[in-house]
């Protein structure tokens, strides 16, 4: 038999999912699949939608429901899940996750959707992102954004893909962490006048220190990077105060988490043109 809507390719049945008391035809790419009216509207808006409304006429194997969007190899994959039962162990790649967390989205799956989140929890956040942008994820979006940013990891050049959309990603990323790296070396400056209008020695060393570890260090390994900068440097009787800085007091020379969450999101999304001029319109 050959697809309906190209015409040239042959149409295959996928063995694990025609069941043959199943009720509804569905067809993704060349692949088709007989599965349970009950069970697709049980678990997914979109389907609970589509399939009540009474012009779908649809889903026999005759007339199979195409669903656009998604690959045959994520939608087989996804089935697998669906008809899997509590206890099963799926043994799922995070590849495989993430195909189930594409079809969940795009066809309103709910819960599958948030399960399968989960399981992608551990991902690196820029695949995270990538998806998120791909799939329209706003549930990830924003905390895989920050974290990315935020890690201070990895260069452009390790990047094992050239695909346009990913490299569009690092290049929003370089940008958001040049703004908290200028805004991480104000702070500083602040920090220092502070100290001295206070009276506090902070020597030249400890300045030389923190300047090389505060702007790209993720916060997780500021002890580490700052202890490796003081080592490195020339010292003086004041910067002996200084060795033992902790993980904590290391801290306080950053801006606010939630400033630097700002700094991210407004470098990443910046306001239009369109937004500035009508600001200004509304100050005259
Ligand atoms: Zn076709
Ligand atoms: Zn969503
Ligand atoms: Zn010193």
């Amino acid at each position: 038999m050959n697809c309906a809507i190209c015409s040239c390719s042959p149409v295959t049945r996928c063995d694990e999912f025609w069941f043959n008391d199943g009720n509804l035809v569905l067809q993704v790419q060349h692949t088709q699949y007989k599965v349970h009216r009950s069970l697709m509207s049980n678990r997914s808006d979109f389907f609970r939608d589509m399939l009540t409304l009474p012009c779908t006429t649809e889903g026999t194997e005759a007339a199979p429901l195409f669903l656009p969007d998604v690959g045959e190899r994520h939608f087989t994959v996804f089935l697998k899940f669906l008809y899997s039962q509590w206890g099963d162990d799926l043994k799922f790649t995070t590849d495989n996750w993430m195909y189930v967390v594409r079809v969940a989205h795009r066809f309103q799956f709910t819960s599958a959707l948030r399960v399968a989140m989960g399981k992608c929890d551990d991902e690196e956040p820029d695949t995270k992102l990538y998806w998120a942008e791909q799939l329209g994820l706003a549930e990830w979006e924003v905390p895989a954004r920050r974290a990315a940013v935020l890690a201070f990891d990895l260069n452009l050049a390790e990047l094992s893909t050239d695909l346009p959309a990913y490299m569009a990603i690092w290049i929003k990323i370089y940008r958001a962490r040049e703004a908290v790296a200028h805004a991480r070396l104000a702070n500083l400056r602040r920090c220092v006048k502070v100290r001295d209008a206070r009276n506090q020695v902070t020597c030249q060393h400890l300045i030389a220190a923190l300047g090389v570890t505060l702007p790209r260090t993720s916060r997780q390994y500021l002890k580490a990077t700052f202890d490796a900068a003081i080592a490195e440097g020339s010292s003086c009787k004041e910067c002996m105060t200084f060795k033992t800085l902790t993980q904590e007091s290391l801290l306080s020379w950053l801006p606010k988490e939630e400033d630097e969450f700002r700094i991210i999101d407004e470098s990443w999304c910046p306001p239009s043109r369109a937004d500035k001029s009508r600001k200004l319109d509304s100050l005259c």
